[in-house]
């Protein structure tokens, strides 16, 4: 993983010395009565400023490029220009790309309900008529993709995560020899919460591997696709265009959207597959909309521009975010540095840093955080049914807070992470 396992570095006399200082230093936290929130992944407000255009858009009238009036009814698969920006970032045709509502989770959920109900390309028959239903979850992973199979009865198998994406041993032995697998989790860049960029390798294997499932499909949510952190973008290889090659043309549903480019909440989501299974999902979609907001895709054409638009819209992103992340490292290593008593992730890009502190820690450090005021996201959170059997994974999101706000956090978590560790030590 790219967050080793960590061990004391320490003797004991240092470990009380330590212990110490962190329980006076933890006292004075709590005395600031601090109030800040490290949970979730949003914007801050000066990145959506970034989009405050958007509010004065469309400013060329509503008609799209083919003159379709935006304002009308239709055009279920959404507006052809801003399905061609992001096809590049994407790596779907614009052809079978699907530019439709504000939300990416949404689709991924309204796409499992739909292999519920109806079956898929290639399947013998729907997932809500199988005995049992599992997707395995590389793990540590996202908790909002754990609890949408989890509201729909899917069994959640963890794979542990390496530096190369997914343990693809363990993957392509899961996959081979049970056919109630239908489905991987993976976010294939900025990985949430670990940065994990997949290889050339992993994207390959997993585009080839042999599926007892029919209808086994890779839910590949690139929502960090355009979101770099550094002078050399990562570039994954194309999922969907290898399992084309491979034979399995029907096995990838890639995922998208604007929601960490434009407006969280207001943004324009993507689905993007193969022909075949393009056309079931909008077969489907069609029972539920006549069509998406079309105006909403005209103006985000409009502001975006091209490719080379998301890109440079993005630079200016990376302008707010890349302070933030940097000061989390330099915090990290300055307090935690060299004790062996946590490890974290350095990501080069996405909105996540993923700390790991010593086994059987995590609840209580994140317990320690509260009380001082400082609201991390809970313990486990990253694992399915929110059990991490280590204790050891916490996720810290700083895009939001402000730089001196987010000091105060990364200090005050640092001061708990000691504490904690420490005491245990002592124990
Ligand atoms: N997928 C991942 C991996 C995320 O981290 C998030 C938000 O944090 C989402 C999806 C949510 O996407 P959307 O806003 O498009 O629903």
């Amino acid at each position: 993983s790219s967050a080793p396992s960590v061990s004391p570095a320490l003797s004991a006399a240092e470990l009380t010395a330590l212990r110490d200082r962190a329980l006076g230093d933890y006292a004075a936290l709590v005395e600031r009565g601090l109030s800040l929130d490290l949970t979730r992944g949003k914007p801050s407000p000066r990145q959506l400023d970034l989009a405050a255009e958007l509010l004065t858009l469309p400013a060329r009238g509503h008609l799209a490029a083919d003159g379709t009036d935006t304002r009308n009814y239709g055009g279920l698969q959404g507006l052809t220009e801003l399905r061609e920006i992001f096809s590049g970032p994407l790596q779907v045709p614009a052809a079978q790309l699907i530019a439709a509502g504000n939300s990416s989770l949404a689709l991924m959920h309204d796409s499992v309900v739909h292999a519920m109900l109806s079956p898929l390309p290639g399947a013998g028959r729907r997932w809500a008529d199988e005995p049992r239903v599992a997707f395995l979850c590389p793990v540590p992973g996202y908790d909002r993709h754990f609890a949408l199979c989890e509201r729909f009865g899917i069994e959640l198998i963890p794979v542990p995560m390496t530096a190369d994406g997914p343990d693809m041993d363990v993957v392509e032995r899961l996959v081979a020899e049970d056919a109630q697998i239908k489905g991987i989790w993976c976010v294939p860049k900025y990985s949430n919460p670990d940065g994990v960029c997949y290889s050339d390798e992993t994207v390959r294997r997993l585009a080839g591997m042999t599926a007892a499932a029919p209808d086994f499909r890779i839910f590949w949510d690139n929502a960090y696709a355009v979101h770099h952190l550094t002078d050399t973008p990562v570039e994954i290889a194309d999922l969907l265009a290898l399992c084309a090659e491979s034979g399995n043309p029907d096995r990838a549903f890639v995922y998208g959207s604007t929601s960490k480019i434009t407006f969280a909440g207001a943004g324009v989501a993507f689905f993007g597959s193969s022909p075949a299974n393009t056309a079931w999902l909008l077969g489907h979609m069609a029972k539920g909309t006549i069509g998406p907001d079309k105006i909403n895709q005209l103006r985000h054409a409009e502001f975006l521009r091209d490719e080379a638009g998301v890109l440079e819209h993005m630079r200016r992103h990376r302008e707010l975010l890349q302070p933030k992340f940097d000061l989390v490292q330099a915090i990290l290593a300055k307090e935690l540095g060299g004790t062996g008593l946590a490890s974290w992730s350095s990501p080069a890009g996405g909105y996540f840093v993923s700390l790991d502190v010593l086994e059987g820690c995590a609840r209580e450090v994140v317990r320690r955080a509260a009380e001082a005021g400082i609201a991390l996201t809970p313990a486990g959170a990253t694992h399915p049914y929110g059990d991490d059997p280590r204790d050891s994974t916490i996720r810290i999101a700083p895009s939001y807070p402000g730089l001196e706000e987010l000091e105060q956090a990364i200090t005050g978590l640092a001061v708990c992470v000691l504490l904690v560790a420490t005491e245990k030590l002592l124990e």
